[in-house]
């Protein structure tokens, strides 16, 4: 059917439009997939990619590792041509892959800035993981980085995608638990020796920069403000040899502008639940597992109603849930739920924590 303009307005105007005019989705060819490319194939890496695997809009597309056999095997699993695996060394190349659109740094902490930055020159959107570095001078190069190269960035919170937190989150922001007045949270895990996670010029720090960080910004999602004072104190108690670098227990309360106050333990030296309670004036609620990959359990006592449910989702829905958000943000130009300023932030309350416990970082 040949339209002419008059006749479109004269359709538009009687809301005919979609009667005449063939579908746009039924010509426009499907949006690309966002092509990932890993850096770094340890154990987080081992998450990611099956959960892309899963989505209908991203896929891998790279590889980057030190050990070439390795990352042989993995591109067959996934498809990644041979041709798109590199190194440490020649991982600027990929600003010549066009399959490439965007990488995935999961790389010991301190190495998250140089990479992120390094791919955002190649012209790559950046999915980084927590902690987003180790500095927070780093952290505002990394920003620079993306914003001068127009590249998106976005901070691997898996749990703002998480759908036993966010339901958390709405029933906090809903007023139902009323005033929140006190939040308590933990994670830790007794590390075994000889870990990157204890070499402090690898890690930036201890268990605050590993897992405490989840209760950190846990709070922060949880009360939707930003503490305005921290105190703090880190001990080592196991003089084995592990702790020779990093803390080995931090301990720290924060004061929110409303009056909120929060009370969070982490440490390497016992397996300590990822949980937290958040106790307000019509009732509490409390999600046990809540930094895990599966089997999150929220419960709730408020105002006569009582909650109590398991979250049977399986890895890899976090981190697939994780991908689809930012493969879209590329699609569809829309920033991320948790950008670098989210990882920023952390690394500022960080820093503040390290202080108030007198460890320098
Ligand atoms: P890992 O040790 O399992 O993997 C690290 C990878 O980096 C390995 O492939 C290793 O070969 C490579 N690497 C390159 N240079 C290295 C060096 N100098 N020293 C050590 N390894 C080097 O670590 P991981 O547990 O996968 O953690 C990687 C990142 O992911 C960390 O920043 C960590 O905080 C984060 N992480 C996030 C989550 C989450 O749920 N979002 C969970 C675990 C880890």
């Amino acid at each position: 059917m040949n339209l002419t303009r008059r006749d479109l307005a004269r359709l538009t105007a009687l809301g005919l439009v979609a009667r005449f005019v063939p579908s746009l989705s039924a010509s426009t060819p499907a949006t690309k997939k966002t092509g990932y490319c890993v850096i770094g194939l340890g154990r987080i890496a081992g998450h990611f990619m099956p959960a892309v695997r899963n989505t209908t809009t991203s896929l891998i597309a790279g590889l980057v590792s030190g050990h070439r056999d390795k990352a042989e095997r993995i591109a067959a699993e996934y498809g990644v041509s041979p041709s798109s695996i590199y190194n440490y060394e020649n991982f600027g190349d990929i600003a010549r892959n066009p399959a490439i659109d965007a990488v995935y740094v999961a790389l010991p902490n301190s190495m998250h800035a140089e990479y992120s930055i390094r791919a955002a020159k190649a012209a790559k959107h950046v999915l980084c993981e927590k902690p987003m570095s180790t500095s927070v001078a780093d952290a505002e190069a990394m920003i620079a980085a993306c914003k001068a190269a127009r590249v998106k960035l976005m901070i691997a919170y898996r749990c703002h995608y998480e759908p036993t937190n966010l339901k958390a989150v709405q029933l906090i922001r809903q007023g139902a638990l009323g005033q929140v007045q006190a939040i308590e949270s933990t994670f830790g895990f007794n590390i075994a020796p000889g870990e990157w996670r204890l070499n402090k010029k690898l890690a930036g720090g201890g268990p605050l920069f590993d897992v405490g960080i989840y209760s950190l910004n846990a709070c922060r999602y949880l009360t939707s403000e930003e503490p305005e004072h921290i105190s703090a104190n880190a001990s080592i108690i196991d003089h084995d040899g592990r702790f020779n670098e990093v803390e080995e227990n931090v301990s720290w309360t924060m004061k929110f502008p409303s009056g909120i106050v929060a009370s969070c333990n982490t440490t390497y030296g016992a397996n300590m639940e990822g949980f937290y309670r958040v106790h307000g004036s019509k009732g509490w609620l409390q999600v046990d597992s809540a930094f895990v990959y599966q089997g999150l359990r929220l419960r709730a006592d408020f105002a006569g109603t009582q909650l109590d449910e398991l979250n049977p989702a399986r890895d890899p829905s976090h981190f697939q849930a994780e991908a689809e958000h930012f493969s879209n943000c590329i699609q569809n130009g829309l920033e991320p739920k948790s950008p670098g300023e989210e990882g920023l932030r952390d690394m500022r309350y960080i820093t503040q924590i390290y202080r108030s416990a007198g460890i320098a970082i």
